[in-house]
């Protein structure tokens, strides 16, 4: 039974239920190791120079191929079911992993929307179709991933966004209109999730749109006051065509779809704060 709220407070804990750092498995903390190593070698291995360009000027082509190394360990898969070449861990395991990536600095952010909000999406709402589509590709980083929410006017209050979708008369296709800001992975994404709301709905919808696509502009890369090292860009859909078939889960659930992956999003991010404290002795102790 979850415990609502503050309950883990006020309420008496069976301490069965409590997850403690003891107990990881060999196999978890072989891969938290991985992580550290890539981290050591592909990014604290650049040099200070080039790390430094890389946060000056967003090397994207850089960004990438850390992405595709990344990738080619099983990184970019830990969600993703084995019959799409991923490799199926745990949330528990995806929490460690976001504990040990935080020493990547602003590849965290990448890997994050790339194997997090971008990819998740398809993993718990999308068709066996859909999933076959475009989740080996993610796995892979062949393809890579990026998750549009936010709008100039629809920030916390996401469901407000004015992004639109209109279908087709031959019901075939979708036209999409409208602006999305603050897209991490933006500026070389092949893939967008998209909230819209289809003609005038009251709550959003999810597509998984291509770039391939056509009907897609983006922004100048933000000037951002940290993680300098990850994409952020303006998104823009003008008459953007959307095969039916992407539409994830049904009309006017996009909402849900949205909280539930920024939830799980949440919890990661956390970790990932608690291994950059850790590390950073901030915490009582450098683990790393
Ligand atoms: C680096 C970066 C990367 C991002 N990546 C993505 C991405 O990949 N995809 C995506 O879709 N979005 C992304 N975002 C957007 C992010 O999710 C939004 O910034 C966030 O949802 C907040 O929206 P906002 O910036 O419009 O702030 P606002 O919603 O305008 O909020 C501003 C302030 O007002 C407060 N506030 C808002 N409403 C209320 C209320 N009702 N009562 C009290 N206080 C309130 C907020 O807590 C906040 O402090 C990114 C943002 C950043 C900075």
């Amino acid at each position: 039974m979850p415990l609502k709220g503050g309950a883990f407070v006020t309420d008496e804990t069976n301490y069965n239920d409590v997850f403690l750092p003891e107990d990881w498995t060999e196999e978890q903390l072989m891969i938290r190791d991985m992580v550290k190593d890539f981290c050591l070698q592909e990014i604290h291995g650049l040099g200070i120079e080039k790390a430094a360009a890389l946060d000056a000027s967003k090397d994207l082509d850089l960004i990438v191929s850390m992405l595709e190394k990344s990738a080619e360990l099983g990184l970019c898969g830990l969600s993703i079911d084995k019959e799409y070449g991923g490799m199926d861990l745990d949330f528990n395991t995806g929490l460690l992993f976001g504990e040990a990536i935080s020493l990547g600095f602003s590849f965290a952010t990448t890997i994050g929307a790339q194997t997090s909000i971008g990819s998740l999406p398809i993993v718990f709402y999308g068709t066996p179709e859909q999933k076959q589509k475009y989740l080996p590709g993610i796995a892979s980083a062949k393809l890579k991933a990026s998750y549009c929410l936010t709008e100039p006017g629809a920030g916390s209050d996401a469901n407000s966004g004015k992004t639109k979708a209109t279908l087709s008369t031959d019901g075939k296709t979708y036209l999409l209109n409208g602006q999305k800001m603050w897209i991490t992975n933006g500026g070389f994404a092949d893939i967008f999730i998209v909230f819209a709301k289809i003609e005038d709905d009251k709550d959003l919808s999810a597509f998984i749109v291509e770039k391939a696509f056509g009907g897609i502009t983006l922004g100048k890369e933000e000037k951002k006051l940290g993680i300098k090292g990850s994409s952020t860009v303006q998104v823009f859909f003008n008459n953007c065509p959307v095969p039916a078939e992407n539409l994830l889960s049904k009309r006017g659930e996009g909402f849900k779809i949205a909280l539930n992956i920024l939830n799980t999003g949440r919890v990661k991010l956390s970790a990932g704060a608690i291994g950059y404290s850790r590390r950073n002795g901030l915490c009582g102790g450098n683990r790393y």
